[in-house]
């Protein structure tokens, strides 16, 4: 049942001491029996991670591709949480991974069954993958047949009017594989709705599940980014009344924890979207209210139109990165000004429509909370030089991004100083078999670690065949890939650095008639491409994000193809970093590019029965020291390829 621990305890006995009896048992005895192999990596981990539990500490857990580090981990976080009475979070690098986790022939269900242990998991999924009722209302008429479809799906009890008895989840992203992902953007939640007033959160898919993950005894799972994103927000919600996004773990897991900084950065911003502003302010410009408020309404939109074009103009494309560097000028800085100054002024107007009532008191609420972050972020953006700054442009919209300080700051007091244990895992965590890149950008300060190689014979199981081409020499990268696809009759992953070039690619394959199916990130869902990927074996898969956590073995993914050296953006966050540091190319760029290579690699051999190629392609002005590090993480000796 769960709650209880799955080993027997009495008052004077010391809970490390059984736990560490019982994990000699499940890894010498039970798992063996239940058809497991025995591995002595898995065990050095196991009994490494003790310690960590123990001592409430940071450890950076490295564990080679086929160690089964997933198992290890799950087992000391079911028993802590268990022992603790609150559940542990495992926060995996994307919304796809947590899914695997909990899927029917998950590492969890492989436990569950060689255990006879019942988990109570329950996933905690970002905002972002729910569908918001409203907007989907919106956009409900007779000519929109995915729209119309997606409407008629949703449960019996969304639309009645009684008190909710039962519900169940519903209106997740991966409910509706069949929208791509422009289409969700229409009718899934976006910064823009207020959950909090809204009349149909009691209903609302998104709403319900965040009720149902909150009681989860044993393990709660979630990404990255929704963990970051709870510990920016966590203040600020409960200043508002409102619980955080997450409960306090017994403990913290970041699979694939190499990449915990990017969600970091991602989430500890502030965005403000173009459009955002004239949205709001239109939601309640019908409404009776004075001249002199409507015309500081009309003013404010004004300037903030002349705000972003100024913003267009004076920002450059940063390659391999949506992030686009903002060059603050006299006039954006101007202008910048002047719409906060607009902004301040209107709020102290709004504050007497209210005592009018004349506007309906939901949207003004949400306008005024809106208003107060809008002012917050311009003041970060004119006032404050503090941070860093970047322009984004999505189909059209742009979002001036404001990110108030490196995230190790924030990371360091918000969540490594916590009495807690943080289990970092992942294949490749260390750069020159040092810790302290990875422990620096995340702001830790102590930390245990160790390291354990992969039980895989890699000599037997693959080859990698490196090629160089001219720099931007994209056609003849472009053939030869194509040429690998052909021979090989498909079967593989295709990694790019750069979306466009993906998208190039795209187009180049269109010109010719290829007898496989070769399938792009961004078409369709992506848990939905990769089931496609996984059970479709001739099927290609070319990616710009799934150089880390994808695991499909067998002989859906024979190939990997790198069609770029994985080497950082030049965007404005890295800029920043290379600013602060003594070398840049060596502490920056360099750490980062060599531990996406290792995982690029990696997505290869999955299983003892995998074999299979990967092919590097290189460019011919590559710098000898830069080619030094590459053959030395790679896992075998590589060939020349014959072109
Ligand atoms: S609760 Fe939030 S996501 Fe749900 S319908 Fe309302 S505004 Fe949309």
């Amino acid at each position: 049942m769960p709650g209880s621990l799955p080993f027997s305890i009495s008052k004077s006995e010391s809970f490390f001491e059984k736990l560490n009896e019982w994990i000699g048992d499940v890894f010498y005895d039970i798992l063996p029996e239940a058809g497991f192999d025995l591995r002595d990596e898995q065990v050095f981990m196991a009994f490494q991670l003790e310690k960590a539990f123990k001592d409430k500490k940071v450890i950076f857990a490295e564990a080679g591709v086929g160690t089964g580090k997933t198992i290890v981990y799950l087992l000391y976080a079911i028993c802590y949480a268990r022992y603790t009475n609150q559940p542990a979070i495992i926060a995996c690098a994307d919304e796809r991974l947590i899914e695997q986790l909990v899927k029917k022939e998950g590492d969890i269900a492989k436990l569950e069954k060689a255990l006879d242990l019942n988990v109570d998991v329950r996933l905690a999924k970002s905002r972002d993958q729910y569908l918001c009722l409203n907007k989907l209302d919106a956009l409900i008429n007779d000519d929109n047949e995915a729209y119309n479809s997606v409407h008629e799906s949703l449960p019996r009890f969304v639309h009645e009017s009684s008190t909710l008895q039962k519900f169940h989840r519903y209106g997740e992203r991966t409910d509706y594989p069949h929208l791509t992902d422009e289409q969700w953007s229409n009718i899934g939640w976006d910064a823009l709705q207020d959950c909090l007033a809204c009349s149909r959160r009691h209903r609302c898919g998104l709403t319900l599940q965040r009720e149902h993950y909150r009681n989860a005894a044993d393990l709660i799972v979630c990404s990255h980014d929704f963990y970051m994103e709870h510990i920016w927000t966590k203040e600020s919600r409960k200043r508002e009344g409102e619980l955080p996004f997450l409960p306090d773990g017994s403990c913290v897991v970041f699979d694939e924890g190499h990449l915990l900084e990017f969600a970091s950065q991602k989430a500890l911003t502030y965005r403000y979207t173009e459009r955002t502003l004239e949205t709001l302010l239109t939601r309640i410009m019908d409404n009776d209210i004075r001249d002199k408020t409507l015309g500081l309404m009309e003013n404010a939109i004004t300037i903030n139109e002349q705000l972003f074009a100024e913003l267009v103009k004076y920002s450059s494309e940063s390659k391999s990165s949506e992030k686009m560097t903002v060059k603050k000028t006299p006039s954006i800085n101007s202008l910048a000004e002047n719409l906060l100054w607009t902004l301040e002024s209107l709020q102290e107007e709004l504050v007497f429509e209210s005592e009018m009532f004349v506007i309906n008191d939901y949207n003004l609420k949400i306008v005024e909370e809106y208003l107060d972050q809008i002012s917050y972020s311009l003041t970060l953006f004119a006032r404050r030089s503090v941070g860093i700054n970047w322009l984004e442009n999505h189909n059209g919209e742009k979002t001036l991004v404001i990110m108030p300080k490196m995230v190790e700051e924030i990371l360091r007091k918000e969540v490594f100083s916590q009495d807690k244990p943080f289990v970092f895992s992942s294949a490749t965590l260390s750069d020159n078999k040092s810790f302290d890149y990875l422990a620096k950008s995340l702001g830790i300060d102590e930390y245990a670690s160790f390291s354990v190689n992969s039980p895989f014979e890699y000599e037997e199981m693959m080859e990698i065949f490196l090629s160089d081409f001219a720099s931007g020499d994209f056609q003849s990268k472009a053939q030869y890939t194509l040429e690998q696809l052909k021979s090989t009759k498909g079967k593989a992953l295709v990694l790019f650095t750069d979306k466009n070039e993906l998208y190039s690619f795209k187009k180049y394959t269109e010109a010719y008639n290829i007898d496989f199916p070769i399938l792009f990130e961004g078409d369709a869902e992506i848990s939905t491409l990769v089931s496609r990927f996984q059970n479709d074996v001739d099927t290609v898969l070319c990616s710009v994000n799934l150089w880390e956590g994808l695991d499909v073995p067998g002989e859906a993914l024979e190939n990997v193809i790198l069609f770029d050296l994985p080497f950082p953006p030049n965007d404005p966050v890295f800029a920043a970093k290379r600013e602060e540091a003594e070398d840049p190319f060596n502490e920056v760029d360099m750490p980062y590019m060599i531990l996406r290579l290792r995982q690029g690699i990696g997505r290869l051999i999955r299983s003892h029965a995998d074999r299979g190629t990967v092919h590097l392609l290189l460019d011919t002005q590559l710098e000898a020291s830069v080619m030094d590090r590459i053959l030395s993480v790679l896992p075998v000796q590589p060939k020349k390829a014959i072109r």
